[in-house]
């Protein structure tokens, strides 16, 4: 059975507001903030404030809610940063590469002849 929820994760606390974050966007079921350790500049995470541990134990609704918002933010930091395409990325659980355990996607800006990180 997958993991439960844990409510001490550092996502949790930013939404609580415990920990500071750059918040560039917030409504009444999302928060989105600059990545701390950006892979790009404007590197941005869109988090559904609903408690879910990644995608694979989200319910439809939010999640349908927030891929509206990684397009609006998606679309938001090309202009900003000027960008030629844009990155989305999203990890369920530690053998996929997910180290923070609140549901959260990934939108980085990419620039034509950037390196890409694997
Ligand atoms: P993932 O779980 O998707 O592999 O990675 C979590 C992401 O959260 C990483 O890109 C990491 O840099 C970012 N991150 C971890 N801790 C913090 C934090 O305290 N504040 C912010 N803004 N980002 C964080």
């Amino acid at each position: 059975s997958p993991a439960a929820y844990d409510d001490n994760n550092i996502f949790a606390k930013i939404l609580r507001g415990e920990i500071p974050s750059h918040r560039v966007y917030e409504d009444e079921h999302t928060i989105a903030f600059m990545d701390v350790m950006p892979q790009a500049p404007g590197h941005v995470l869109v988090l559904p404030k609903a408690p879910s541990r990644n995608l694979l134990d989200a319910d439809p609704a939010t999640l349908t809610h927030a891929i509206s918002v990684v397009q609006k933010i998606a679309n938001a930091v090309k202009d900003v940063f000027d960008a030629d395409g844009v990155f989305i990325a999203q990890f369920n659980e530690p053998a996929a590469g997910q180290t923070v355990f609140h549901l959260h996607f990934h939108v980085i800006p990419r620039h034509e002849g950037a390196a890409l990180k694997p």
